[in-house]
């Protein structure tokens, strides 16, 4: 693997008079967002257009989706209204390349009011096409009064399984970082950007080319002037945030407890719905990314605004902007084309054992399992096994064939190894299930095909529970 893409950032000149912006990106700009920044709340009108004075690509292409209470079209398809969020960030727009849009022409940035902007263009420069792969580096922090900082640690480690299955969906992999961790401080860090302390915090902690997730231990939350971030437990720093640069803005804050009882975090799944869930926002998906044609709420979506353990699902246009975005570094692989079998057909059958376990009888109703193929160095592709539908694979004594779906990056030539995680099923009522000795799933059998050959047909004959493991991996005989 090598990395042949760069970001920088423009701060555009102004021209003309003191409401327009200028700014003309790299030959090879791939996609840019722009931000402005206020220096107080207040109603601003925008339009960027190029030299041939097109309108700016997503708006045409995917109408409303990068508004959302901070862009509200006044019809001129090119003019918008933007309202600042807390006092806060004003609004970005990125902008994905595509054939009827001249990229790298003169671009003009139009503003209806002068007080004390700040613009800023980021660009991501790309040397090399196609791009296969996404690598989005996550920049992890803790803030914790120290009391159950070991578990904080663990249940962050935790989520981050989920998170990267989530995005593996795109496909973005997630490198995470070593957990940074600091004492709470003497002042309170609140969920507004715009305190102080806050805005300290989120510039210290922020780094210019990867996306930060700051956990703080006891955020405050409740910060009186707006109902939605009463019951909030994370907020993005944008929509998107910062990309290539730093400043106030440049994370996402997430609310973490230090009861071991708390559902959010006893519950895997909820933490890291909730992290994947702002990061999202924080490289350009609203919650109205999430809705379908007739603007209803996709049952199941990361950008469900008021969901929970269900979120995780992605629709075509979210995987499409959250692959178009700067953060997102493009990663391109040595080998050629011919070198390689793409893996087209993908079959597993589960046969599920009749073992008891502990002296209990099973109740693995509230468990789901992931299975990923592929290869510590190339990566894994990770699909979660659906046991919602007719077939209930957690049966004893059953055997279930699993025909996956949306394979991508996967090669017949990186297929080292598999692996299958439990974890807590998408719509669990009673967390606390999870954690006794009767959920639990005997694995007894396991057969993967792959482009119509048998790769692993193996007995296993494992117990998977929270109790006993959660996770097995196995090595592909090579044949
Ligand atoms: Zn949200």
């Amino acid at each position: 693997m090598s990395s042949s893409s760069q970001m920088k950032v423009i701060v555009p000149d102004v021209s003309g008079d003191s409401q327009n912006y200028q700014f003309t990106l790299d030959a090879n700009a791939d996609c840019f967002c722009c931000y402005y920044y206020l220096s107080s709340p207040k109603l601003v009108g925008m339009s960027l257009y190029n030299e041939k004075q097109e309108e700016f690509y997503p708006q045409k292409e995917y109408e409303d989706l990068y508004r959302e209470g901070l862009f509200v079209s006044k019809g001129n398809p090119s003019m918008g209204i933007v309202q600042s969020i807390n006092g806060s960030i004003a609004f970005s727009v990125p902008i994905a390349k595509d054939e009827s849009v001249d990229l790298t022409s003169l671009w003009t940035a139009s503003l209806s009011d002068t007080d004390n902007f700040e613009l800023k263009v980021t660009q991501r420069i790309v040397e090399d096409k196609p791009i296969s792969e996404y690598v989005l580096k996550v920049n992890l922090v803790l803030y914790s009064s120290g009391t159950m900082q070991s578990q904080q640690v663990a249940w962050i480690t935790k989520a981050q399984k989920r998170i990267k299955a989530i995005f593996r969906q795109v496909p973005i992999t997630c490198q995470f970082s070593k957990i940074d961790q600091y004492p709470l401080p003497d002042n309170k860090i609140t969920i507004n950007f715009n305190d102080p302390n806050t805005a300290k915090i989120v510039k210290d902690c922020a780094k210019a080319d990867e996306l930060t997730v700051i956990f703080v231990e006891g955020l405050v939350t409740d910060i009186g002037t707006e109902q939605e971030t009463a019951n909030a437990i994370g907020r993005s720093g944008g929509i998107p945030g910062p990309q290539g640069f730093v400043n106030q803005y440049a994370a996402t804050l997430i609310k973490l407890t230090n009861r071991a009882d708390d559902p959010f975090v006893v519950n895997k799944g909820l933490l890291a719905n909730t992290v994947a869930h702002e990061m999202a926002h924080y490289l350009g998906l609203t919650h109205e990314s999430g809705q379908d044609a007739s603007g209803k709420v996709e049952p199941n979506n990361l950008m469900a605004a008021h969901g929970g353990i269900a979120m995780q699902q992605l629709n075509e246009k979210q995987k499409y902007i959250l692959s178009h975005m700067p953060l997102v570094q493009a990663v391109y692989s040595d080998r050629e084309l011919s070198e390689i079998t793409p893996v087209t057909q993908l079959e597993i059958a589960v046969t599920t054992g009749t073992r008891s376990y502990a002296g209990g009888t099973s109740d693995n109703t509230n468990m789901v399992l992931n299975f990923s193929l592929g290869s510590d160095e190339d990566g894994f592709q990770t699909w979660m096994l659906d046991s919602s539908g007719t077939t209930n694979y957690l049966v004893p004594g059953t055997t279930t064939v699993f025909q996956l779906q949306e394979i991508e990056d996967l090669y017949m030539e990186d297929l080292y190894n598999w692996k299958i995680f439990c974890d807590w099923d998408r719509d669990v009522q009673y967390p606390m299930n999870f954690q006794t000795v009767t959920n639990y799933w005997d694995l007894a059998h396991i057969k993967i095909t792959a482009n119509g050959t048998v790769i692993e047909d193996t007995d296993m004959n494992v117990i998977l529970s929270w109790i006993v493991q959660t996770t097995i991996q196995k090595q592909i005989k090579t044949n």
